[in-house]
């Protein structure tokens, strides 16, 4: 499978190419040839085939030869080795809780799948990768902990000082070895500004050889499409396909649902669940794309102004809106109707929802109140134990942090303090090599 960039300048890559480069070098995205199909009878009877079996079978045919597949077969079992459940919340109504992976969100699955591919393109290179991202809370955690000890690659992470929580501070300052966190006195907007100029700066990537660890990668937005086919898998009414609300951002996870949709799992219909951020709503109105400044909301990991894989939907569907809009809506939902939801499907369904998921939920439960006839399931994309002041506020219950994170909480953090501003970051990859 040969890789082309939605920018038609850059030349075409294979998957080895595509996941060490990030971004083509005419700054467009990656993109498949071609969307290959599953075979209809491994969809037909998924619940003979485990996890593994089908994530393999999924994403064997986008890595080609580039990976040999007794190899990917290891990379894809370490990638899904935690539950991912369809849990019912009402009748109509399930949550496919994508948060039981090692940082509680779900972008464990592309960060694991991605740190597992470039470490296996690495192991014959004498240079090393630096792995460099900018983090508003989320991506920076389950990076840190899918690079963690990944021979080859160090991995550098920014993220804004005090403006993350507790859980998600442990998480990118604890591990140590090849991860290095920076704590920029900022915003995320100041982070994100000084890795783009980084990536920018002809000298600095001379010296280092830099990518970035985001969802335009394509070895993390490709595994995303797993769990769709696991959540087909335990759904119930097998001959009325699920309507899916995705929590959106940057759109790489709805991206990949539509993906999977595209080479034949059945989906009816697939929801873009943003918060007040919600220049996708405004698209499929006016079908103007017009991005704007990120507002800061509740569901923090979705404030995102110009969402990068957005041009990959176009793709999908060819750039021709009517066939987009007929399987595509979108849904925008206020602070003050996440939390009212949080509290809300607490004392009805006695479930807890995080503030993504509290818009997922909402957006599909307000489409099915008009399509009354069908069923559905949101993205439970992080756990609530991630964000306790939303959650607690609203459901007057103390959310406990798992057994399994108290030895990380226990551990002290490491961070280099540094100030806004690009010289600071240079000064710093530079002397580290
Ligand atoms: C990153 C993130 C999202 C948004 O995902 P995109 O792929 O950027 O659309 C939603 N919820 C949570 C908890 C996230 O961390």
């Amino acid at each position: 499978m040969n890789y082309y960039s939605t920018n038609k300048q850059a030349p075409v890559a294979d998957f080895r190419e595509a996941a060490i480069k990030g971004q083509a070098p005419d700054k467009g995205l990656y993109f498949p040839e071609r969307i290959p199909q599953v075979d209809p009878e491994l969809i037909r009877n998924l619940d003979d085939y485990s996890n593994e079996e089908i994530a393999f079978r999924v994403i064997q045919p986008y890595v080609g030869a580039t990976i040999d597949e007794a190899q990917l077969f290891q990379i894809v079992s370490e990638t899904v080795n935690f539950p991912i459940p369809l849990v019912p919340v009402t009748d109509q109504i399930s949550s496919l809780e994508l948060f039981h992976g090692p940082t509680l969100a779900f972008k464990d699955i592309g960060a694991r799948f991605m740190s597992r591919c470039l470490g296996y393109f690495t192991k014959d290179r004498k240079e090393k990768i630096t792995v460099l991202v900018a983090t508003s809370g989320d991506t920076g955690g389950a990076v840190a902990n899918g690079f963690f000890n990944v021979e080859g690659v160090e991995v550098v992470i920014l993220y804004p000082s005090g403006k993350v929580s507790p859980v998600q501070e442990k998480q990118l300052t604890t591990l140590g070895h090849n991860i290095q966190a920076l704590e920029v006195s900022g915003t995320f907007d100041d982070c994100q500004a000084m890795v783009k100029q980084a990536f920018a700066d002809p000298e600095l990537t001379q010296k280092l050889f830099l990518t970035s660890a985001n969802s335009i990668n394509v070895a993390r937005w490709l595994p995303q499409q797993f769990y769709y086919f696991f959540a087909y898998k335990q759904w119930q009414c097998k001959d009325q396909p699920p309507v899916i609300a995705v929590p959106s951002g940057n759109f790489g996870n709805i991206c990949a649902g539509i993906l999977a949709m595209q080479s034949g799992l059945p989906v009816k219909h697939f929801i873009a669940a943003c918060n007040v951020n919600d220049i996708v709503s405004a698209y499929l109105s006016t079908e103007i794309l017009q991005p704007r400044e990120a507002v800061p909301t509740l569901s923090n990991a979705m404030d995102v102004g110009n969402p990068s894989n957005f041009v990959r939907i176009l793709e999908i569907f060819n750039h021709q809106f009517p066939l987009l809009k007929d399987k595509l809506s979108s849904a925008t939902i206020s602070d003050a109707a996440t939390e009212q939801t949080i509290g809300e499907v607490f004392r009805q369904f006695h479930y807890t929802l995080d503030p993504h998921g509290a818009v997922g939920y909402l957006s599909l439960a307000n489409y099915l109140q008009k399509h009354p006839e069908q069923k559905g399931m949101f993205l439970e994309t992080a756990h609530p134990v991630k964000f306790p002041d939303a959650v607690e506020r609203n459901t007057k219950e103390e959310q406990i942090i798992p057994a399994s994170l108290e030895p990380m909480m226990q551990q002290p953090k490491q961070s280099i303090f540094m100030a806004p501003g690009y010289q600071n970051l240079k000064e710093y990859l530079w002397n580290k090599v």
